[in-house]
């Protein structure tokens, strides 16, 4: 299947100078401190509007704290100095419930920093849509399901969510080809016992829409989540779905079923250790916490100071962050991370440039 954005693998092979840099530190604490992210997520608010079944985040309590716009827009033209190349709005609660987010969004194009966002889109409207779909590389919406019982039921929200949600997909659809602007605009959703047959359903109407791809992507338990409702998730018996999904392929709409991602479940780490973390990627909480993953969030090990507080270099080359390069190189049991973590596949490839095998020079 077409998966031209590359979401079920990685990115960072497209970076050699930033892993020039990483390779060329070696040990060197000094010269590793001085790695900034190329990516990196931001909750631009802690409050959510929705209660998924699934929610990997319940844990942190879906808190009504935000980040001021001035501020954030300083924080991200730091980032932007520092050689961050893209961000993501997504995070611990649903990032359009900021009012400012199309200004901030906006903010990132003129700073240079790619920006995306990751919603429900409940409240995208006539007044931020245009600025969003103008200043975003892409936004993934999530839609977990087909109908508007199930969705009801899923996001745990009232069933009028659901016209809502495609009414704005029609919106920024409409503002993408009005305007001519390059935003992809696609869909996700993660596969569950209770919407496995609403695939189907939720990929003809999201095509219909004219929305570039749906990404069907699996469960996978976070560490700290409350809900442990889907942890024994067997993919095995759905994986076939994908093959009735692909006839809806063709050059204007990609399905992108993340089997890769979904047979990983059950072989395990393909690395040894984590390399992507403290140095290619962060997460930044509504509340100003730096953390240096996103599936730690709330563990000091992996906060690195708070950027409410501090500037992003300071934070990014404090005590705190040189301690997490030792804890991360010498201490930390990847065995207990998330499965299928965000920075798996980049990993992977990390692992091998560290271990490089036989008949690697023969390109
Ligand atoms: S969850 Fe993934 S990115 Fe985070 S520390 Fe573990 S292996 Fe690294």
């Amino acid at each position: 299947m077409s998966d031209k954005y590359a979401i079920d693998s990685h990115k960072l092979s497209y970076h050699p100078q930033r892993v020039a840099q990483w390779i060329e530190a070696g040990d060197d604490i000094e010269k590793l401190k001085k790695i900034y992210p190329v990516y990196i997520e931001i909750s631009p608010v802690g409050a959510c509007n929705h209660r998924c079944t699934f929610c990997g985040v319940d844990y942190i309590g879906y808190q009504n704290v935000r980040w001021d716009k001035e501020l954030l827009k300083i924080k991200i033209s730091e980032m932007a100095q520092k050689g961050v190349k893209s961000l993501m709005f997504a995070g611990e609660g649903e990032p359009l419930l900021h009012k400012d987010l199309d200004k901030v969004i906006e903010h990132c194009s003129k700073v240079g920093i790619d920006s995306s966002i990751t919603t429900n889109f409940v409240c995208l409207n006539e007044d931020n849509a245009n600025k969003i779909v103008k200043n975003s590389s892409w936004i993934k919406i999530s839609i977990n399901a087909g109908t508007r019982e199930s969705y009801a039921a899923i996001h745990r929200t009232k069933e009028s969510d659901f016209d809502k949600v495609l009414e704005n997909m029609k919106l920024a659809v409409k503002i993408r080809k009005e305007y001519n602007y390059k935003c992809t605009l696609g869909a996700q959703m993660l596969l569950l016992p209770e919407n496995k047959d609403d695939a189907v359903t939720l990929a003809k109407i999201v095509k219909n829409i004219g929305l570039d791809y749906l990404v069907i992507k699996p469960y996978s338990q976070h560490l700290f989540s409350e809900t442990k409702k889907y942890k024994d998730i067997d993919y095995k018996p759905m994986l076939e779905l994908e093959k009735e999904l692909e006839k809806l392929n063709d050059e204007n709409f990609n399905i992108v079923f993340r089997s890769n991602t979904m047979k990983k479940l059950d072989s395990g780490h393909s690395y040894g250790k984590c390399y992507s973390t403290p140095y290619f990627w962060a997460h930044l909480m509504a509340n100003g916490d730096l953390y240096g993953c996103s599936a730690y969030l709330q563990q000091s090990k992996f906060c690195y100071g708070n950027l409410k507080e501090d500037s992003f270099q300071d934070v990014w080359e404090s005590e705190k962050r040189i301690k997490s390069i030792t804890y991360v190189k010498e201490k930390l049991d990847i065995s207990g991370c998330r499965e299928n973590c965000r920075m798996d596949e980049v990993n992977g490839y990390l692992w091998r440039l560290k271990n490089p095998q036989d008949h690697d020079n023969f390109i």
